[in-house]
């Protein structure tokens, strides 16, 4: 009668949980080498046949013959879902058990990894916060496939080993020689390249850099619209906003572990994520069948810029305003509830028209082009700054570089940090409209101002909530402690811009 135990992470979402894995042998004999001699206990039906059949495999295929005994593995917790990521800890654990390696070596331990029918350990998505939990629960050795093992070394006290074959873990275990512990520490976020881009490259529009600016500064969302330079400006977007904190640059990490793209994670840039129109809503949201966040949780403290945005499909655009509203993804299915974090700064961009390219060519008519901006309505109506962008400017000289603006919006973005040190709220796009009324008022001069703007029937009373943020960040923007007359009116500029039918 053999025990073994060891422990591996599962994943719901971003959230990592420990799990135990249990193994004990059983007195009756009779099974053939590599036959059915191993049972697991506490998996969804439907995930105890493939995981039992990998796992024999991939033992079959160089570990130590099976031995003559019937083995049970048991997880506890009991998992609703299997992830494959736990197969390495249940093979070694049933190893274990069976005398096969020393149990005393695999207990104390982490075990992660995917096993291929041929026993090489395949990478799996979502090491960082899988390791992550391990340390948090105080175990720092963690074994993973040796793909993932830059990723685990990422996380700062885990020692990491990385492992390729099952036959060769199960050596290493015998032998007290678990080797090559993965030396990788000293670079903890810095994983791709700094943005190579700079706003210097844009050509003219001054009013859509300053719409830019503004939204960085206060976190509002943004409107492009022109057959300009849209996407060249949203993808310079991240290179003004301030860098993410250790926290959120953490939080941003696991998120692109989860989604397999560990080596795109921005570092400390916030992220830009920009879905092709074609997109499904299952890669713009995520999907909870495969526990995968979608392009939208990949825009989380960054930014999501949707170019051409009404050829995207209804239930993209019109999905979009939860996210929106909540700064997560919720997302329900198989008798499963995953939420993802996906709070972003919303750029759109459209041309005037549905036409691909050639404007000379243009036939569409009026009610045409309002039909197809139309379609951007309620995308639009949570949307503060619009600015036209023009393919040829005039006024083409050299603009700004983005160090220059960055320095502008970090300023601006330590003070409303500081008027909203006692809130839950980090920029001024956050403040909810009661909260703007009665605890940030403007001056008498702005108010009357945005009064006559609303009796004009220039703006309804959700878009002067959208204005009064605004205003707070232009007087951010020029250091000063109250909105102005104009502060309103330069928020009144940056509402009215663009030629927009379609905003109304
Ligand atoms: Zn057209």
């Amino acid at each position: 009668m053999g025990h073994a135990s060891t422990r591996s992470v599962t994943l719901t979402g971003l959230s990592a949980h420990l799990i135990d894995i249990d193994a004990d042998t059983h007195a009756e004999a009779g099974a053939a080498p590599g036959d059915a001699g191993l049972h697991v206990v506490g998996l969804p039906e439907l995930s105890v046949w493939p995981a039992r059949a990998r796992i024999r495999a991939a033992i079959c295929n160089g570990a130590p013959p099976w031995p003559d005994t019937q083995v049970t593995v048991t997880v506890t917790p009991a998992l609703p879902v299997y992830n494959a990521a736990a197969d390495l800890a249940l093979a070694v654990a049933a190893l274990a058990a069976a005398g096969l390696i020393p149990p005393e070596r695999i207990a104390g331990r982490v075990f992660l990894g995917e096993l291929a029918l041929d026993g090489q350990i395949c990478p799996i998505r979502g090491v960082l916060p899988m390791v992550a939990a391990a340390v948090r629960a105080g175990i720092s050795t963690v074994v993973v496939p040796a793909a993932c093992a830059r990723e685990a070394a990422q996380v700062p006290g885990a020692v990491v080993i990385p492992a390729t074959r099952l036959a060769d873990v199960v050596d290493d275990l015998c032998h007290g020689t678990l080797r090559n512990p993965h030396h990788d520490h000293g670079s903890e976020v810095a994983l791709s390249s700094p943005f190579a881009v700079d706003l210097a490259d844009v050509p003219g529009n001054p009013a859509a850099r300053r719409a830019l600016e503004v939204c960085a500064a206060g976190g509002h969302h943004l409107f492009l619209s022109g057959d300009g330079p849209a996407t060249m400006l949203a993808e310079r977007l991240p290179g003004i906003l301030p860098p993410l904190t250790g926290e959120t640059a953490r939080e941003v990490a696991e998120i692109y572990s989860l989604a397999g793209h560990p080596g795109r994670a921005p570092g400390v840039t916030p992220p830009l994520s920009a879905p092709h129109h074609t997109s499904t809503a299952a890669a713009v949201f995520g999907s909870v069948a495969g526990n995968r966040p979608g392009a939208v949780s990949l825009a989380h403290c960054g930014v999501l810029h949707l170019a051409d945005a009404p050829e995207f499909a209804s239930p993209v655009l019109d999905g979009l305003c939860r996210p929106l509203d909540s700064g997560q993804v919720h997302l329900t299915g198989l008798g499963r509830s995953v939420r993802y974090p996906a709070r972003f700064t919303l750029v759109l961009d459209t041309r005037p028209c549905p036409c691909p390219e050639r404007r000379e060519e243009c036939a569409c008519t009026p009610e045409v082009k309002r039909r197809y901006r139309a379609r951007l309505a309620l995308l639009l109506s949570r949307v503060a700054v619009r600015a036209p962008v023009e393919q040829r400017d005039t006024s083409a000289r050299a603009g700004e570089p983005s160090a220059t603006v960055a320095a502008r919006v970090l300023a601006a973005r330590i003070r409303a940090a500081h008027r909203l040190a006692d809130t839950p709220w980090r920029t001024n796009a956050e403040i909810p409209a009661p909260d703007l009324r009665t605890r940030f008022p403007v001056t008498p001069e702005a108010a009357e101002l945005l009064r006559s703007a609303a009796n004009a029937g220039l703006v309804t009373a959700d878009g002067l909530s959208r204005l009064l943020r605004v205003a707070w960040t232009l007087t951010d923007l020029r250091g000063a402690d109250r909105p102005q007359a104009d502060d309103a009116a330069g928020a009144l500029d940056l509402w009215k811009r663009a030629d927009t039918d379609a905003a109304r």
